[in-house]
């Protein structure tokens, strides 16, 4: 017999088929234990009753004890029916005045109404409980649930579960569904086992389970709402992160690798001329490069570093350990414009190594392909540069030992497999991921957890901040005279915008018109102004992104193609039009654009006329911090984890019940550090000690299939 919480929810008592398929649509509740997990988004305090004149349609869920006024059916034509033959197949709504000492307000019910008319008889004093709405300028409330009104004392805490119109309409109201949680805890309690290790409960304080989950649904005060709260967030935590470095460890431990125990004299050449000293971060993150690649095991590598940190140096001294032990190395951008910069740069570095790169884009001839096919397979090229062009079947490596991936997050699993099978003797090359969208620490664990992650958290020396701020339309002439100062310094600008094409829906400035606009300001001969979008050709993009990188255009117009990776140290202005429009990562992204030279630089967010709170709290914030990771968790606090960059082209690989990435950080990595404590010990948890998470974890609640490996 199955256990009692993997019962189908059809049989617990109330539910059938009907509604267990409106569960399950509705609410994703396909089991009792579903249900017992379903915890309530919020809870009321009961005892509390507001007065009619106190209500306000920013107040969430409040009860108010009214006494009916008047009754009265409405057809859908709007006209009142006649109250003496009611004809409920002609009501269309139900609207009630009900009153207390302080004041009248109107209660409307569009569904029920035959059931309800009746009931709310003039006179009659009922408990109403609901969400105050403002509607012409009145406060009145929609659906609300009522009672008899010394229900009001009944619970001091009450949950509200997540509801919809399909449930509601469907029979399975707010008092519905506290039914059926309360008499699948009856059934779930008496048999339910302990999930948690004695002595982590005890470590950390944590209540039986049992106690959690009555508490979370029926709390008897606010203090064992919390103990609850603690408990089961610790727990899904818990096992989220012992699902994630569970794979972890089995796939280090399965993952042949290539062995490279040589550091080798192309790096040593290379590190010798550079220009400057290497930050201690990017020594630190090249050392535990370096300790991957000696060990045998395939190398699966996040390297996080905000914009203009220098990871590219990172990259190349990366490849040039896998040159010195006879493999090659690919690096994969997600741009032309981005390949052709690396290529760039790259080359320059290599050129006391004596290493070999080439470039390989969807635009690179047929000959020069041929030329490059010949030498990745003769091993004469030792560096290869691109875009994906480079995982297409035609690209045969003699020996590829390290791909390295700038700037994208995950591949799809056909990708990944190409290039898995490009690396030498058929064993898959070590793979560096490189990202500059700051992760929050705690999302990373999660998103990233089965990977090994590396953080350049230094800037090169030097840097000034870049000083930000946040204008209207009324200083733009300001703002074109500032660039013009900017310009007369030999300093370059960037003026970026949201969209190409005028709109007619939304008001956001748009390149065409603003391109127009700037030409006029910076006339040519004196002025040469670029223009970047996603609709040109290669070559057209190629050509004004060469005529700014060389300093030839004074600035560049484009769309959020420049957001990635592009370097042009003389740029010291960075525009943002519409700036309202932008996320923040992707504002922080832009920003990084500048700053990047020895100058002072500046970011000027142009705001449009309407700006919600929301936005200019964004914006606020963009002029009070340039670090990453605090835009990054605030980001995340103002959006949630799912619509983060590098979340939203994969999703989050696991759903969280009741803890959250945002809020939950600290008991994050308190579970995470029990977790790898017991996995250190028993990596495949087979100790009897350990057999109640092993089994926890076949459950598989915790983590997406699809989501263990980044490449
Ligand atoms: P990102 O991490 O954004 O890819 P880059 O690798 O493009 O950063 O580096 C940004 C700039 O900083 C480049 O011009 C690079 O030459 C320079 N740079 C990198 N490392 C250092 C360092 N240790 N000291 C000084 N400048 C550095
Ligand atoms: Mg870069």
């Amino acid at each position: 017999m199955k256990p009692v919480m993997e019962t189908d929810i059809q049989y617990l008592p109330g539910v059938g088929p009907r509604r267990a398929a409106l569960l399950r649509n509705e609410l994703e509740v396909a089991t009792i234990g579903d249900l017992v997990r379903l915890y309530p988004f919020r809870y009321i305090d009961r005892s509390t009753v507001q007065r009619i004149a106190d209500l306000h349609p920013d107040q969430a869920y409040v009860q108010v004890v009214g006494t009916v006024q008047k009754a009265r059916l409405f057809a859908k034509n709007g006209a009142e029916l006649p109250p003496d033959k009611v004809k409920y197949n002609l009501a269309n709504r139900l609207s009630v005045i009900i009153a207390d000492d302080s004041g009248e307000m109107e209660v409307v019910f569009f569904k029920g109404i035959k059931w309800m008319h009746p009931r709310l008889a003039p006179g009659s004093t009922f408990l109403f409980f609901g969400k105050p709405t403002a509607f012409n300028g009145r406060i009145n409330m929609v659906h609300p649930e009522f009672d008899a009104p010394e229900a009001a004392a009944a619970g001091v805490l009450t949950g509200i579960y997540p509801s919809t119109e399909k449930l509601k309409s469907g029979g399975i109201t707010g008092k519905v569904m506290v039914k059926l949680v309360s008499s699948a805890l009856e059934m779930v309690l008496p048999k339910l086992e302990e999930t948690l290790p004695e002595y982590i409960l005890r470590e950390k304080g944590l209540v039986p389970l049992s106690f959690a989950y009555r508490q979370i649904h029926f709390p008897t005060d606010q203090n064992a709402l919390a103990k609850a709260t603690y408990r089961l967030k610790f727990e899904e935590l818990f096992f989220l992160q012992l699902s994630l470095l569970k794979q972890k460890y089995v796939r280090s431990r399965n993952a042949v690798g290539l062995a490279m125990p040589r550091v080798g004299d192309a790096f040593n050449r290379c590190y010798k001329a550079l220009p400057y000293d290497l930050t201690n971060a990017q020594k630190r993150v090249i050392k535990e490069i370096r300790d991957d690649l000696k060990g045998g095991h395939q190398m699966n590598r996040l390297l996080q570093g905000d914009v203009g940190s220098g990871k590219t140096m990172v990259a190349v001294l990366s490849s040039l350990i896998a040159v010195g032990n006879g493999y090659q190395a690919c690096l994969m951008a997600p741009t032309e414009v981005l390949a052709h910069q690396h290529f760039a740069n790259v080359s320059k570095y290599l050129a006391p190594t004596g290493v070999k790169a080439a470039l390989l884009t969807g635009s690179t001839g047929a000959a020069a392909r041929r030329e490059i096919h010949a030498g990745l397979k003769d091993g004469s090229i030792g560096i290869l540069i691109g875009t994906h062009a480079l995982i297409e079947d035609t690209v045969v490596f003699k020996s590829l030992g390290l791909a390295v991936v700038d700037e994208q997050h995950r591949f799809g699993v056909d990708q990944r497999a190409k290039l898995w099978a490009k690396g030498a003797g058929g064993v898959a090359p070590h793979v560096l991921v490189m990202t500059a969208t700051p992760i929050p620490r705690t999302l990373a664990m999660t998103l990233y957890g089965d990977l090994d992650v590396s953080v350049i958290d230094e800037m090169p020396p030097g840097r000034k901040p870049v000083q930000t701020l946040c204008v209207g339309e009324n200083k733009r002439h300001a703002m074109y005279n500032f660039i013009a100062d900017e310009i007369a310094k030999g300093r370059q600008a960037f003026i970026v915008y949201p969209l190409i094409f005028e709109s007619e829906k939304v008001d956001y400035r748009n390149l065409e018109l603003g391109y127009e606009e700037v030409i006029k300001r910076f006339p040519e001969p004196q002025y040469h102004v670029a223009i970047l979008h996603g609709q040109q050709t290669a070559e057209q993009k190629a050509f004004h992104m060469d005529a700014f990188v060389a300093g030839r255009a004074n600035i560049l117009v484009s769309t959020t193609v420049i957001e990635v990776g592009v370097d042009v140290p003389n740029a010291s202005v960075m525009v943002i039009e519409s700036a309202e429009r932008f996320g923040l990562s992707q504002l922080h992204q832009l920003r990084g654009r500048v700053g990047r030279g020895a100058e002072r630089s500046y970011c000027i967010l142009m705001k449009g006329y309407k700006v919600s709170k929301e936005s200019q709290k964004r914006l606020d914030l963009m002029c009070a911090t340039e670090n990453g990771f605090e835009i990054a968790e605030e980001d995340m606090k103002m959006r949630g984890p799912g619509d983060l960059e590098g979340t939203q082209q994969s999703g989050l690989p696991i759903s969280l019940n009741i803890a959250s990435l945002a809020r939950d950080g600290l008991i994050l990595s308190d579970a995470r550090t029990y977790a790898a404590h017991i996995l250190e010990q028993d990596p495949t948890l087979e100790k009897p000690g350990n057999a109640v998470l092993a089994a926890e974890l076949r459950k598989d609640r915790y983590v997406r299939k699809d989501y263990s490996q980044i490449s």
